[in-house]
């Protein structure tokens, strides 16, 4: 045990933890290990938002935004700790394979610390599914960034991960650049359960960005075909629209 401390103190002093937004050596006085404390005062933090959906909003609210109101989603609630803004925009869109791993483990760090203090008097999710990359689509990326953030999610709480229940059958086009409508139609099947999922009841889906919302939302009504009484969403960063 005591050999293993200091290995680490002498890992530590010689290769110092870098953030993951300045390139900073990270000190001690940073009291995070992903974060310098400058770049602390860098992160674009979701402070009041639509308690269904978390659209970002500029007055605190009990109830659902108007278009939670007008077209209830499929899902409970979303989780999003950022809005997604300058610094995290860069990141996720930038994120390099070499990152891949220590990107996800910084935003599943964030997303922990959020879904710790949303459940303190609720029950946990059963299960936690990252939002699928159609296969052609991930050979050309060759990683799904949701795949990376839900494994730690899942190690860090104890909750089962798969990530084979979920497809996407459906390669649908670029969505950026598509109204809400349109995204929704394009969406329309994308998703399908390849194994049963029963006898779960309540499923967690993992997200990095959420932007109309429409993505989530067909894999929410895809789950709830299926069985699943409530899904919640779980996302890195949250548009502001
Ligand atoms: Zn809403």
């Amino acid at each position: 045990m005591v050999y293993k401390y200091i290995y680490q103190l002498a890992i530590d002093f010689l290769f110092p933890p870098r953030c993951v937004i300045t390139d900073q050596a990270i000190t001690k006085h940073a009291n995070n290990r992903f974060l310098s404390a400058t770049a602390q005062g860098f992160l674009p933090l979701l402070h009041i938002y639509c308690p269904r959906c978390s659209l970002p909003l500029s007055t605190p609210s009990k109830s659902a935004c108007g278009e939670c109101q007008k077209h209830p989603p499929q899902y409970k609630r979303v989780i999003s700790p950022l809005i997604y803004a300058e610094p995290i925009r860069s990141m996720i869109q930038d994120t390099k394979f070499n990152n891949i791993l220590h990107n996800a483990a910084f935003f599943a760090d964030l997303l922990l610390k959020n879904i710790q203090q949303h459940y303190q008097h609720q029950a946990l999710p059963q299960l936690i599914l990252p939002v699928p990359l159609h296969n052609k689509r991930l050979q050309q990326r060759g990683y799904n960034q949701a795949r990376e953030i839900s494994r730690l999610l899942s190690q860090q709480l104890s909750i089962s991960h798969n990530d084979q229940s979920l497809i996407r059958i459906k390669a649908t086009d670029e969505q950026s650049g598509l109204n809400a409508k349109q995204r929704q139609h394009n969406l329309k099947n994308a998703f399908a359960v390849a194994q049963s999922l029963l006898p779960i009841k309540h499923v967690a889906i993992v997200d990095d960005v959420m932007t109309t919302g429409a993505t989530v939302n067909s894999v929410a009504q895809t789950l709830l075909d299926e069985g699943v009484e409530q899904v919640d969403v779980w996302v890195v960063a949250r548009t502001a629209k």
